[in-house]
């Protein structure tokens, strides 16, 4: 039997993850990432059209599944405008603000396949030229990206091959620490995606009989409000999201537990599958807090309004500073994956 978390592993799948460039839109190559790892380990998978990955794991019971999911997709941008300057205006993809993203590098990705990297921006930046750098605000008309090729107007730009709807990526600058932290963008969900392929890759390598048929989809538009929320199949009755725990003022979410969310924007979490939650992670020792978010929507509540007759449910790593400079600790994810590892093996709640 290996060591379970081995918590070293699945650092190593989320510094893969984070390292593949997903916008949501532009998530085409780590699905394909998910679907080598799961295939090497003969999981049985299927894509949905909108891109999205489902793997399955047969389970005792056949008649009453459950799905969990992680989505893939994060935070990014898309060519907007090729500038007379030379420079690129961008329009963002999923919920920031530009002050988040000042400074970063990035990469262009041409609908031909090929990448340019850059930098984006502040038009104002040079301290040597602007008297009101500092205070002039972060939006789409002052951020630009500066392109790494000698280019000087919107001609040379597009003999690039660059053109308006070009997706951008933003550098995830992935670093840990010796003292169990990880930084870096994108935490947000794919630290959780690296639980679920780790998860997976227990169940099968020690071949543990679940109890019910059990789905995991790897979602690919939960930026954009609705990755998780079809090709859940009509027998499923508990879905669970595993997606990041958010912190801040009056939070109750860290970096070290794993947060079980009791509500969020869209009203609270099925109560009797928060309570199992809770109780499986007191049984087993497993460090975690309750919590509200109070702006955030998740793939389970996303399923819930797009009609889906489940219980939902939603848990996670706690991750500071989300959607911006994001850091979780080593705690948070082991803490995480043995609840997710807990709950596939425990028997449904009666609801
Ligand atoms: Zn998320």
């Amino acid at each position: 039997m290996s060591t379970y978390p081995n918590v070293q592993e699945t650092i190593d799948v989320i510094k893969k993850l984070v390292s593949i460039p997903s916008p949501t839109g532009f998530t085409a190559n780590v699905i394909q990432f998910a679907e080598d790892y799961l295939q090497k380990l003969n999981v049985e998978t299927k894509r949905n059209r909108k891109g999205g990955l489902i793997a399955t794991l047969p389970g005792t019971n056949n008649d009453e599944h459950r799905m969990l999911t992680a989505h893939v997709d994060t935070l990014g941008a898309m060519v907007k405008e090729v500038k007379s300057n030379g420079r690129l205006r961008l329009d963002l993809i999923g919920g920031f603000r530009y002050n988040s993203i000042e400074g970063e590098y990035c990469e262009i990705h041409t609908s031909s396949g090929k990448v340019y990297t850059g930098t984006i921006l502040m038009r104002q930046t040079s301290v040597h030229v602007y008297k009101d750098a500092g205070k002039a605000e972060r939006n789409q008309e002052n951020m630009e990206v500066r392109i790494d090729a000698e280019v000087t107007n919107a001609e040379d730009i597009r003999a690039l091959g660059i053109e308006v709807g070009d997706f951008v990526s933003f550098d995830p600058r992935v670093q840990t620490t010796e003292n169990g932290f990880i930084k870096s963008r994108h935490l947000d969900d794919k630290a959780s995606v690296g639980i679920l392929l780790q998860l997976i890759k227990r169940l099968k390598e020690e071949k543990v009989q679940l109890p019910y048929t059990t789905h995991f989809l790897i979602s690919n538009n939960e930026e954009i409000g609705y990755g998780g929320n079809s090709n859940i199949p009509p027998e499923t009755v508990e879905y669970l999201a595993v997606d990041m725990g958010a912190m801040g003022d009056g939070q109750s979410t860290d970096e070290y537990t794993v947060s079980i969310c009791v509500k969020d924007a869209s009203g609270p979490y099925h109560y009797g599958l928060r309570k199992r939650l809770v109780e499986l992670a007191e049984k087993n020792d497993i460090e975690y807090k309750l919590d509200i978010y109070p702006y955030y929507g998740s793939d389970a509540s996303a399923a819930i309004k797009s009609g889906h007759d489940i219980v939902h449910g939603l848990i996670g790593p706690g991750i500071d500073s989300s959607h911006a400079f994001e850091r979780t600790h080593e705690k948070s994810l082991i803490n995480t994956e043995k609840l997710v590892y807990h709950y596939v093996l425990s028997d449904m709640i009666s609801y």
